[in-house]
């Protein structure tokens, strides 16, 4: 996996598959919602969003796991929500118990109820693991992007060399 930096312009695909470099039966959309920074004006704040999408060559096998690994890892505030529900805010329980098994010294930590940290963990565990399965499965990712520069990574490294080749005219350094 590697980032590369280009000038938001036309790129140029391989016509490959991003993931295997088999045939590319279809497309698939990389998306990115990138808040910029806050100007300040005299009675309010108004901030940019910037929606920057492109489309990418995949083959019929792996378009359905990459759609899916592609929705859940992109930058957006859905997902910055979901990481809260399935990862932050369930964590609390799994870390408190082990604060209180560490530090406590008051006995609150006698009865714990065992099935709803069970549970809490698992959540947290599921959480991470789609997470990070996700990172590692979306084959072209758009990590971050201005009117004039977008940042992305591509995890083939074939793919990357081609796509290096086809678009050396926009590379930045
Ligand atoms: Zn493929």
């Amino acid at each position: 996996m590697a980032t590369i930096k280009l000038k938001n312009a036309q790129i140029i695909w391989p016509q490959k598959c991003a993931h295997c470099m088999g045939t590319p039966e279809s497309s698939i959309k990389a998306e990115c919602s990138v808040v910029s920074r806050p100007r300040y004006y005299i009675f309010f704040i108004r901030y940019k969003v910037l929606k920057i999408s492109i489309s990418y060559p995949i083959c019929k096998k792996h378009k359905v796991l990459a759609t899916a690994a592609g929705i859940i890892s992109k930058r957006s505030l859905i997902n910055i929500f979901l990481f809260i529900m399935f990862i932050a805010y369930p964590a609390i329980v799994p870390i408190t118990f082990l604060y209180l098994l560490l530090f406590d010294k008051s006995g609150m930590i006698n009865t714990p109820d065992y099935n709803f940290l069970i549970i809490m963990t698992l959540i947290v565990l599921i959480g991470i693991a789609v997470f990070i399965f996700s990172m590692l499965w979306t084959p072209v990712k758009i990590s971050s992007a201005t009117d004039k520069v977008i940042k992305m990574k591509i995890n083939n490294n074939d793919y990357l060399m081609e796509f290096k080749r086809l678009n050396h005219a926009v590379l930045i350094n």
